[in-house]
């Protein structure tokens, strides 16, 4: 089970961080996949371009690979459940831990004048989307790990409590450690709403990537062979290895080693790469997008799939908690 916000177009962190696991994991378990529309309104409560970021979202997801027939894609304000869950969760969270988490304290910093319940609660209601569906493996880029952290708390809160309803949660990706996509100025991680021009979105026509992979930042290169290469440096390789060729990938880290490598050509190389793995994804999220009567019968097929779930294991959650009075 995971799920992405709304709130802008889906960027190369997302897709390696999170999507290319989802479809990798849809031909060995069962999943669920949602867009976290409920999550969104923490910080962008402006619902008028809601409806079109929802649609763009699910397009970018199916052009990605994930087949809505093999898992359950639904909009996560459909899957009513969720929010008595929440409620429930609620009760075994505590106001000082839900202040310690790093993604609170950024985003209450971020936005001073909306610092509101809902932000501060975020990973309760993160909790509730997963264990709604008594998930375990949950495909995730290496930030949400404190979020999983916390709903692995909840869990077992709940279960010491309650009784054992709950698998414990874990954050999953097939390369073993999670990922963590770094933007292009080397300062932070690629995200939807920040340093729009670091960020490599899987919209960006051709001309865009290029100009934005030339802009990286680098230097005039080592002159000792085997220097232990700066973060930006570092960041470049990263982000090379994941669209490029193997051997590629060796030619400019042998030209690193030996002091001969030419960044320019690094990045030209980088960025034709880049173009090649993003192109086929925008075209087809492109032609998929505006196709409301598809998107619409996927979101009602995957909303009867995950409230079939949702309501089975609400059954038990009000059993365990003593609950169900008639
Ligand atoms: P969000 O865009 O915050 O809704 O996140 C959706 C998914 O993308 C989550 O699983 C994140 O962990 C993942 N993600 C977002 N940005 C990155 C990044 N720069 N590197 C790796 N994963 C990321």
């Amino acid at each position: 089970m995971s799920g992405i916000r709304p709130t802008g177009y889906l960027h190369l962190g997302n897709y390696f961080g999170a999507v290319r696991n989802y479809v990798r994991m849809q031909d060995e378990f069962e999943c669920y996949f949602m867009v976290a529309d409920l999550h969104s309104l923490t910080t962008h409560p402006d619902t008028k371009e809601l409806k079109l970021n929802v649609h763009r979202v699910l397009s970018e997801n199916i052009a990605c690979g994930l087949d809505p027939d093999k898992v359950a894609l639904y909009c996560q304000s459909h899957i009513y459940e969720t929010a008595e869950l929440y409620l429930y969760l609620n009760m075994l969270a505590y106001k000082g831990e839900l202040e310690k988490t790093v993604t609170f304290k950024d985003k209450a910093r971020q936005h001073p004048d909306n610092i509101n319940a809902g932000l501060l609660t975020y990973p309760v209601l993160q909790a509730a989307d997963i264990i709604l569906h008594r998930a375990k493996y949950v495909p995730v880029g290496k930030d949400q790990e404190q979020h999983l952290e916390m709903a692995r708390n909840f869990v077992n809160r709940f279960n010491h409590r309650y009784g054992d309803v709950f698998p414990e949660p874990i954050a999953f990706n097939f390369g073993d450690d999670l990922v963590k996509v770094p933007s292009l100025d080397g300062a932070g991680k690629m995200s939807k709403s920040e340093n729009q021009y670091a960020t490599l979105y899987l919209s960006d026509d051709d001309e865009l990537i290029r100009k934005k992979v030339m802009k990286a930042k680098t230097d005039s290169g080592p002159t000792e062979p085997n220097t232990p290469m700066p973060d930006y440096i570092e960041n470049i390789f990263l982000l090379m290895k994941l669209v490029s060729a193997e051997d590629v990938v060796a030619k400019y880290q042998g030209d690193y080693n030996n002091c001969i490598i030419r960044y320019g050509d690094m990045k030209k190389q980088l960025a034709e790469d880049m173009v090649k793995f993003i192109t086929p994804i925008r075209e087809q999220a492109d032609s998929i997008r505006n196709d409301e009567k598809y998107l619409k019968e996927i979101m009602e097929k995957g909303a009867a799939k995950a409230r079939k779930s949702a309501k089975a294991t609400i059954e038990l959650v009000r059993d365990a908690m003593g609950l169900n009075y008639y």
